[in-house]
């Protein structure tokens, strides 16, 4: 039997489930040897920033998206990413819930922009306009299940690595991830 297939994707988050991915540490090692990481920022970002580039995004066994869903990039590349993926899994508390990033759903989107783009910038104040540079924020952000269907929810900000690997290895395994008290972390 051949290598299972994994992808991570990187949509509205701060990277900080994919540092905990890093810290496996030598369990990478024994999941290399089971499985293949077929797409991920942290083999090749520069992959992974524009919505072009998400095209590529292989058929896999096993995606884990981290960050909420902020952007029509983010959009796009959920619904892509979830055509080519057997069991799709929100990585992280901003995926599960929106968590950071929805706390600018408290204010308008114009406003933010403004403030961002106008009011506290230093120089070329401007809203960009260019949608391949910066793409258009949506009104409201929201967790990826309200995009696309989930198959499981892997809580925690970011979620340990202890975390992240009992959940692997329950879907090698074929089993269903069960997450309790344990397996939530802040900070
Ligand atoms: S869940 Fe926490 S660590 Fe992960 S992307 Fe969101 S803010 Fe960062």
């Amino acid at each position: 039997m051949g290598k299972v297939r994994i992808g991570t994707v990187w949509l509205g988050g701060c990277s900080g489930c994919h540092m905990s991915f890093l810290d496996l540490d030598e369990r990478l090692i024994e999941l290399a040897q089971v499985a293949e990481i077929m797409s991920s920022p942290i083999t090749d970002w520069k992959l992974h920033t524009p919505v072009k580039e998400y095209q590529d995004y292989p058929e896999v066994d096993i995606s884990l998206v981290e960050g909420a869903v902020v952007n029509t990039d983010n959009v796009e590349v959920l619904k892509l990413v979830r055509e080519r993926s057997k069991i799709l899994v929100a990585f992280g508390d901003c995926a599960v819930t929106g968590n950071v990033p929805s706390y600018r759903n408290l204010f308008k989107t114009d406003d933010v922009l403004n403030s961002v783009y106008l009011d506290k910038a230093t120089h070329n104040q401007m809203i960009p306009s260019d949608r391949v540079v910066v793409p258009r924020l949506l009104n409201k952000v929201v967790p990826i299940s309200h995009v696309v269907k989930v198959d499981y929810f892997m809580p925690g900000c970011p979620p340990s690595a202890d975390s992240i690997w009992y959940t692997i290895k329950c879907l090698l395994e074929g089993k269903e991830p069960e997450f309790s008290k344990e397996h939530y972390r802040y900070g």
